[in-house]
């Protein structure tokens, strides 16, 4: 483990250093808490052992600088204050500026090893906790069959990029995309092969948009690509391009069938202060996805606001 040890005693911080490194540790040493803070910030260390009374940045000090600066972020580090003080008044202090341990000045090295291995356990639980949150958090933005963002996902990052769009008085462009005739291949192939094509559809687009635009499984056969910047002469071409590799993509079933797809396409813009809300524009491009539907399938249109019956 990298340890980070401040001690403006030289030969203190170099007694336990050299015990540090017979365990097997790598140690970063400061002579101070401000060279401390600095070392700490620059090399990420995970355990710190700090003496309590140095010039320019005291122990508490020092713990109370780490603590500000691991506001909002989940690496969290384990502070054991070196001291000779040893009143409630001072654990306290210390405590509420943040340090998780103490080593009374002076101590066995046994008592060392001892409250640095519950440190390290005390980082490993946490760390375990948050890849799990990690996790947690995956699973509830991803689509379990095409690994693409899900619709609730979707609609977060889009509301960040339509705030960011509008400010840099920027378009933001939506693409709506709904497989054609889905349901016979589901009746003619099986599940299984509905949901092979799902996923090679969900391939096919991530593979044909622009680093910057992304898209999302919207529904069943369903699935929406955001195009931050886009006007909607963009969206047409990236829809005209992901139209062409589904048409041209060919699966093949464990019996040897060739199956090949197609999907219509709506697409929708705006731009700045002319924008209509964020599920306005959805639903633009679905209503340019009917029309795609409606004239034929397997096509490219462009929502037109005085073409639609039913505009608001
Ligand atoms: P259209 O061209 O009008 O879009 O016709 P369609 O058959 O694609 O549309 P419809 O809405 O009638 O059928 C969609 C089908 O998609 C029905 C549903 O069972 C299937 N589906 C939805 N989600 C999944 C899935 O996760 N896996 C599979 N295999 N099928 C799915
Ligand atoms: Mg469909
Ligand atoms: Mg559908």
């Amino acid at each position: 483990m990298k340890i980070l040890i401040a001690d403006d005693e030289m030969v203190g911080r170099r007694v336990i250093a050299k015990q540090l490194e017979s365990w097997g540790h790598e140690v970063l040493i400061a002579k101070d808490g401000q060279e401390a803070f600095e070392l700490f910030q620059k090399h990420d260390a995970r355990m710190v052992i700090t003496d309590w009374m140095m010039p320019n940045l005291d122990g508490p000090g020092l713990c109370a600088k780490i603590r500000a600066s691991e506001a909002g972020s989940e690496n969290l580090c384990f502070v054991i204050l070196l001291t000779s003080k040893d009143s409630s008044e001072d654990l306290a202090c210390g405590m509420e500026a943040g340090a998780n341990d103490f080593i009374t000045k002076p101590f066995h090295h046994l008592e060392l090893k001892a409250r640095l291995a519950n440190g390290e356990r005390i980082l490993s639980l946490q760390a375990e906790l948050q890849r799990q949150k990690d996790d947690a958090d995956h699973l509830a933005r991803t689509d379990a069959l095409t690994q693409l963002m899900n619709r609730r996902a979707m609609l977060n990052t889009m509301r960040l990029d339509e705030d960011r769009m509008r400010r840099e008085r920027r378009p933001l462009g939506m693409i709506m995309i709904d497989i054609d005739h889905f349901k016979a291949v589901n009746d003619n192939y099986g599940h299984a092969v509905g949901d092979m094509v799902l996923k090679g559809a969900a391939d096919c687009y991530s593979s044909a948009i622009r680093g910057g635009d992304y898209v999302g499984r919207w529904g069943g056969e369903e699935f929406l690509i955001a195009l931050p910047g886009a006007d909607i002469i963009q969206c047409a071409e990236v829809a005209e391009r992901c139209r062409q590799q589904l048409a041209n993509m060919r699966f093949t079933t464990n019996h040897g069938q060739t199956v090949q797809v197609t999907a219509s396409f709506g697409t929708s813009s705006a731009e700045g202060s002319n924008r209509a809300e964020l599920l306005d524009l959805v639903e633009q491009a679905d209503r340019a996805l009917y029309w795609a539907k409606d004239s034929g399938r397997d096509r490219v249109k462009i929502y037109v606001a005085s073409a639609d019956p039913n505009r608001k």
